[in-house]
Order: structure tokens, then sequence, then C-alpha cells
């Protein structure tokens, strides 16, 4: 059944926004958070076979003891610090007892009321410029669940399937939530304030390096709480949770989803369930999950297992002296730096190929050459295989690439076929050009003869050129780049068309 929507700007002249993030980051240290198995959330791991990284006290086996990872509290010490929190300087773990078969110790250990990190703020910014500042309630430690697979259904969910699988291997990841305190005012800006948010924290953990943040891994996962109160009213209205929006893309488009769904229901004059909801990428809509009260009972109580977590300040100013630059301001200075528009940088930032394109301007390509190669064919690519870009190819071989360019050794269409070689693993740019032949032809005597034979083939033709009529020369230089299998300088060879014909 597809719930009815009122028309996105009608909405908003009816209702405010109210929203509420939750971003979990999966942290990329070697090992678990209370364990020692190696962590599925660092790169090295990613590809385990199901159940092989896991230990007794991720298996919740008894007599087994949590012992805290401290490069997972020194990373989430630094995401605190980046945004812009207080470290706290006695912070117990709590146990959230809930069962579920993800969940073998029927708890997950997390931090209640004293988490590592709170009262922080962030500064995001918009396509036109604007930046908005978005107020942190907390950040804090936990573990994840491990991971169902519903097998059987069409859906993919438990409802409808014939049987599930559970891989423990998930179970104990080091994660950071990171919750922000409610958005107000943000009006029609509620979407793109949703996706540059997130598209922040993604920017923050890589430049941390703490994360590998890939969303569509799940190493950064989004729940968007969404409400509207009417016009005028400072009175929140009730919310609701969309779980798990695992693209930018994505994200924007649940937050605007849910701004016209509630606002139908209330403007007829119903009300709003309390609930998560599930965001489905295929049909750009919502439906409804589980029933939330706000106190959710989960007895949290303190981890009578460890000790509290005691931050000395030293560590902390040390870990603060090391944070890199902000997103924001990142972002400003390489763009003043790299020369583009605004509509070209959005695209690289929302693209996630900061990084990418700045390796590739630091390995010798210009701004604008990189920007080209990466938003361009690898973008491409990326898509149609449904990879990130910049897993493709490394920014060496992307600036390599076009020094072969800069240099006349291959032109744009044998280059996109060198990049093929280089994405299949083939080598360097220099060594696939030499192994496939791409190179492009550099020999006049060559060249000069299939000139002459493509004009001989066409004198009608060069006829018209030797009347001046020059653009007539495109037929000529397509026979002989044909000729040529694509591998000439078209510019070389129009020249030597225009002194074979005596212009
Ligand atoms: P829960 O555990 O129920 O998910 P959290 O406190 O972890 O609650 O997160 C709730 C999120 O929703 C926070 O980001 C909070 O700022 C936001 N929020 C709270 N009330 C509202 C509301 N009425 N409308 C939109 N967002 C809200
Ligand atoms: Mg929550």
């Amino acid at each position: 059944m597809n719930a009815k929507l009122m028309d996105f700007e009608a909405a908003l002249e009816q209702f405010d926004p109210v929203l509420g993030f939750e971003v979990h980051v999966e942290l990329n240290t070697r090992t678990k958070m209370f364990s020692s198995s190696p962590n599925p959330a660092n790169e090295e791991f990613a590809d385990a076979p199901p159940n092989t990284l896991i230990s007794p006290l991720d298996l919740g086996l008894p007599g087994s003891m949590p012992v805290p990872n401290s490069a997972a509290v020194k990373s989430a010490i630094s995401l605190g610090l980046a945004l812009g929190c207080e470290i706290g300087t006695s912070c117990r773990f709590a146990r959230k007892n809930y069962y579920y078969p993800d969940l073998p110790k029927n708890y997950q250990i997390s931090q209640y009321d004293e988490p590592i990190a709170f009262e922080g703020e962030v500064e995001i910014e918009l396509p036109d410029g604007r930046t908005v500042d978005i107020a942190i309630e907390r950040a804090h430690i936990e573990e994840d669940a491990g991971k169902l697979t519903h097998v059987g259904g069409a859906t993919g969910r438990i409802q409808g399937a014939e049987y599930s699988l559970v891989d423990y291997n998930r179970a104990g990841v080091p994660l950071v939530e990171i919750v922000t305190k409610p958005i107000v005012g943000a009006g029609a800006d509620a979407p793109e304030i949703a996706k540059q948010y997130v598209a922040v924290i993604r920017d923050i953990v890589r430049g941390l390096g703490i994360s590998e943040a890939r969303m569509e891994r799940g190493n950064l996962r989004c729940d968007a709480n969404v409400s509207l109160m009417p016009k005028g009213s400072t009175e929140f209205g009730t919310r609701t949770e969309t779980k798990n929006v695992n693209s930018l893309r994505s994200v924007e488009r649940a937050v605007k989803y849910e701004i016209q769904r509630q606002a139908r229901i209330l403007a007829d004059g119903g009300s709003i369930t309390q609930e998560t909801r599930h965001w489905h990428e295929d049909t750009g809509r919502t439906s409804a999950g589980r029933v939330k009260s706000d106190a959710d009972d989960y007895r949290y109580f303190p981890e009578p297992d460890m000790l509290p977590l005691t931050p000395s300040r030293e560590l902390v100013e040390e870990l603060r002296a090391g944070l890199p630059e902000q997103p924001v301001a990142r972002r400003r200075r390489l763009r003043g730096e790299w020369g583009f528009t605004a509509l070209e940088f959005q695209d690289i930032a929302n693209a996630g190929l900061i990084d990418a394109v700045e390796a590739t301007v630091s390995a010798g390509a210009a701004p604008a050459a990189a920007r080209k190669w990466w938003n361009g064919e690898l973008s491409r690519i990326a898509n149609e295989r449904g990879v990130p870009a910049d897993t493709l190819a490394s920014p060496e071989h992307v600036a390599q690439l076009q020094q072969l360019v800069d240099a006349g050794t291959i032109n744009d269409r044998l280059a996109r076929q060198a990049l093929e070689g280089v994405i299949a693993d083939e080598g360097s740019p220099q060594e696939v050009v030499d192994a496939r032949g791409l190179a492009v032809v550099s020999d006049e005597g060559a060249l000069v003869a299939a000139v002459d034979e493509a004009l001989a083939a066409q004198p009608d033709v060069l006829a018209k050129i030797q009347d001046g009529k020059v653009q007539a020369a495109g037929a000529v230089i397509g026979a002989v780049m044909k000729a040529m299998r694509g591998q000439a300088d078209a510019a070389r060879v129009r020249e030597i068309i225009m002194e074979r014909a005596g212009r």
C-alpha cells in the first residue's frame, strides 16, 4: 500500500520540519572493540568468509571477558574532538539489554549516561555556499551486532523468508554512534542538510583515517529522524526514525519523502505513529518498522566487567593536536587552489572524490585534468560496475595517464583504452600503452601516405578543400583516423591534409 504524499512545497507552506540524525561509524581498527578477533570493518579482513572472525567473547560464551581496544578508544576521542565535542573524564560502559539472534550475549555493550564525547558542533555547507552549524548531542562507543541474512522471501526481509543465516563476524565491531540535537529551521533545505551532514561526517572520519567510510558497505549508516510541526509552532511533533539509509542520495530522498508523507497525514487530520521505518532504495519510499516508545525498556545498567574509561587530558590534547583540517574549511581551500566552480567542486565532493583529485594533483596532474578523469570516465565505469570510483585506479596512474596525453604519446581515445588496461591490472599506463601498442603513430611518412590515400579516394573533397571549404577536411580526417585504427594525432593529420591540398 503506497502512502499518499503531499507536494513538497505545499508541505513546507504548512509545516516546519525537525530533523535528527544518528550516524553509526564502524572503526577500522585491526581488532574488535572488546575482543582480539580481526575486525571485518578493516579493509584487510573485509572479505573474510562468514563466522571466521569470531572469538568466545563475540559469541557470548560464559567466562569470556571484554577488554576495551585502546586504538578504538583513541579513534573515538579524535572523532569527538573533530566534532567539537568535550571529552568525558570518566566514562562507564553500559549494557543495553535485548534479545535478538544476531546478539548472542543478549546485551550490547554501549555507553549510556557517560558518553566519551558530548556537546559538539559541526559546520556543513550547502551547494549555494551557505553554511549551517549542526549541534552534536553526543558521540558514544558501542559494539556492532552480527548480521542476519533472510533467504527465500521476495524482499530480503524476515517476513516471508524460508530461513535465515547468521554471521557473527560483525559482532563486536567497534562503532561510534554520533547523535545530533534536534535540527530546527531547516525548511526547504531539510533534504540537502541531511545529505551534506552525512557527507561531512564521512569526510571527517576519512580525514582522520579511522574508518573505511564506505556507505555501500555499511561502514557508515545513517538513521534519519523526521517530524513536522505546524508553521509557527515550537512544540515538536511525533518523529519517525528511518533506519540505515546507505547512500548520500538516499538520505536526501528519505527525508524529503518523510516530510511529504507526514504532511499528508497531518493535513488530513491524522497523527504520526512514533516508529522506525525502512527505506526502500528501489521504490524511493519508506515502510513502517517497529513501533518505538520513548522509554525503550533496555534496562541499561553499568557494565560490571570493565572499569570506566578515564582518558588523560594529556592524551586528549595530543589527539587534538593531530586533528586534520575541518572538511568545510578544506573544501573552501581546495576549491580556491584548483579554480573549480562551486558546481564542479560539489560533484567531486558528493562523489567522495576530493581525496582522489587531491592525490592526482599531487602526483603532477593539472586540477582540471584530474577532475575530468575522476568525474568523467572513472565515475562512469564505477557507476556501471556499482563500485566506488576511487577503487578502480590509483591517483598516480591517473596522473601518468594524463602525462602521456599531454606529451602527445596517446590521444583521448587511446587514453581511455589505456585506462581500461590500468583498471584491469595490466600495469602502469606506460606499460599498458607498450603492451597494447596504443601509442599514436608519429611516423610522418606513414601519416602522409595515409592522407594521400584518403585524398585520392575522395577527389571531390580534395577539390572542396582547395576551393577554401576547409571544414570538408573532416571527412578525410575521419578516413585517416580509421585507416590508422584511431592511433593518430587528429590535429597533426589536419595539418598534413592542408599541406597536401596546398592550403
Ligand atoms: P533513539 O534511541 O530513540 O533513537 P536518540 O536520542 O538516540 O533516540 O536519537 C534521536 C534523534 O532524533 C536525535 O538526533 C534527536 O535530536 C532527534 N529528535 C528528537 N526528537 C525529535 C523530533 N521530534 N523530531 C525530529 N528529530 C528528533
Ligand atoms: Mg538511537
